[in-house]
């Protein structure tokens, strides 16, 4: 007979609250917590856990090999991204076999002359990026950043320097359009050196590859660059046994249906399996590969493209293989009910804000983190802000301010709040527009806007109270 709820927990990490709420949520009778639950319930709520929590990847003991890395290239507006991204594109596995025609899939793989493989994501710009970590979706092992060697390092830059160093994501820099006469990488580097990234030249590990998308140069020196990358990260992934993936893309075909693209982080996908996407669930029809052709199975950072679900599913929902039709049909009727309760919650912000406290608290009673993004009107004022907010740390609360910047408070600070559940804090900069504000509202993000640092500090202070009672 199954598990116990208390001992699902012990295993998983989740709190017994989060636990029964699951099982309330695939429609079960919530037990007490030391009752047996049935195999079923108990498979179909370590699967929740394991993808919402993030911890119970059911890799223990099994055996990991060795998976290419996934890339997304991040960098400011116009600095060559999407065109280096068509450049690698022409030198990946699918272009190679289809004479130089690849159909969009999403993601795509190069192999190297060494047999190695790097897979990425075809979707540039942080944005992608931002919506993928908001769903919780570890995707991306490596971001290239992309600078242009005429401009340098602009706002965006640095948004997506923050976005990876926020995710813990290792970063590759590829300085970009190096033919151009008005190329100056030296000062790129300089540049990036002063914002704190830690380049190779510089006796740092960050590597630096000159390139240019337009003449097709260096691309190699980037590839093997983002190889050994991969090769210090040591990327291993569970082969054998059911699949964990990632959704990058989902499309309506008239003849097919939903179809959706997903990466494969672990296990093996296999035909015929009945899966759950997100909140939709179905019986895989066929598998796709990059070239379009049709396969039996998926493995690690492999693309893949899935026919054969009911709805579509988002960029960045997971995907999990259950047992049989009614399961899929229930973790995707739980999750659907689950999205729904959250909408509303989200509706009411004050109440989504106490539930996230006590949830909180549970797991982690000793030190409570308070991520935060900072923007001031000029770079003194930025500084002076984050260090006054960094005196508020003790030894229970962490002041986590994860990206600052010159400026008003733009979409990109929103997206960047919302997929590290930080705050914004705002100092003398003007009110950002109603649209914005609106944005952020609706995803729960505060926005705190003061021009005298004390009253700055003040209702930092109060949140930290709120989050914490009896830290000060
Ligand atoms: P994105 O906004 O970062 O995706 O940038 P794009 O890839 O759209 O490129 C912006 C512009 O820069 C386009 O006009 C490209 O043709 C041009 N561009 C991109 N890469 C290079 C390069 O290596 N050299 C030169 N000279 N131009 C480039």
């Amino acid at each position: 007979e199954g598990m116990t709820i208390f001992e699902l927990a012990k295993r998983t990490g989740a709190s017994i609250r989060s636990l029964q709420e699951i099982i309330a949520n695939v429609g079960e009778r919530v037990l007490s917590e030391f009752d047996p639950l049935s195999i079923d319930i108990a498979e179909l709520v370590s699967m929740e856990v394991g993808v919402n929590v993030r911890r119970l990847h059911l890799d223990e003991g099994a055996v990991l090999q060795p998976r290419p890395a996934v890339v997304t290239v991040m960098g400011h507006v116009d600095h060559g991204k999407t065109s280096l991204l068509d450049a690698l594109r022409q030198t990946s596995v699918a272009a190679k076999e289809a004479g130089g025609i690849t159909q969009h899939l999403g993601a795509f793989v190069v192999d190297m002359p060494s047999g190695s493989l790097i897979t990425f994501l075809d979707t540039p710009g942080h944005a992608a990026f931002s919506a993928m970590r908001a769903r919780g979706a570890a995707v991306t092992d490596i971001v290239v950043l992309v600078v242009a060697a005429d401009d340098g390092v602009m706002q965006q830059t640095l948004e997506a320097m923050s976005h990876a160093q926020a995710a813990g994501v290792p970063i590759v820099v590829a300085i970009n359009k190096c033919d151009k006469p008005a190329a100056d990488p030296e000062r790129v580097k300089m540049q990036l050196g002063a914002e704190g990234l830690l380049l190779e030249d510089l006796g740092g590990d960050v590597q630096v590859v000159e390139v240019s998308a337009k003449s097709k140069v260096g691309l190699d020196k980037l590839e093997e660059a983002l190889l050994l990358q991969a090769e210090m990260m040591d990327l291993k992934s569970r082969i054998d046994g059911p699949a964990q993936a990632y959704v990058v893309e989902a499309r309506l075909d008239r003849g097919r249906g939903p179809l959706a693209t997903a990466i494969v982080k672990s296990g093996t996908l296999i035909c015929g399996q009945y899966i759950v996407a997100g909140a939709e669930w179905g019986r895989i029809r066929a598998i796709r590969d990059m070239l379009g052709m049709t396969t039996t199975s998926g493995k690690p950072a492999m693309p893949v493209e899935i026919e054969g679900l009911k709805g579509l599913p988002m960029a960045g929902d997971d995907v999990v293989v259950v047992n049989t039709e009614e399961r899929a049909r229930m973790l995707s009727h739980g999750r659907k009910k689950k999205l729904e309760k959250d909408r509303l919650l989200k509706a009411s912000e004050e109440r989504t804000e106490n539930e996230d406290i006590s949830e909180e608290s549970e797991k982690t009673p000793l030190r409570v983190e308070l991520p935060i993004v900072v923007k001031a009107d000029v770079q003194g004022t930025v500084q002076a802000v984050t260090d006054a907010l960094r005196s508020l740390n003790n030894t229970q609360v962490f002041v986590n301010v994860i990206h600052v910047g010159v400026g008003s408070i733009s979409q990109s600070d929103v997206d960047l709040a919302q997929a590290c559940g930080a705050c914004i804090v705002g100092f003398n900069v003007p009110t950002p527009p109603s649209s914005l504000a609106l944005a952020a509202n609706h995803a729960s993000i505060k926005i705190v806007l003061h021009r005298v640092i004390y009253h700055l500090l003040e209702e930092i202070g109060n949140l930290i109270v709120e989050k914490a009672p009896g830290t000060f």
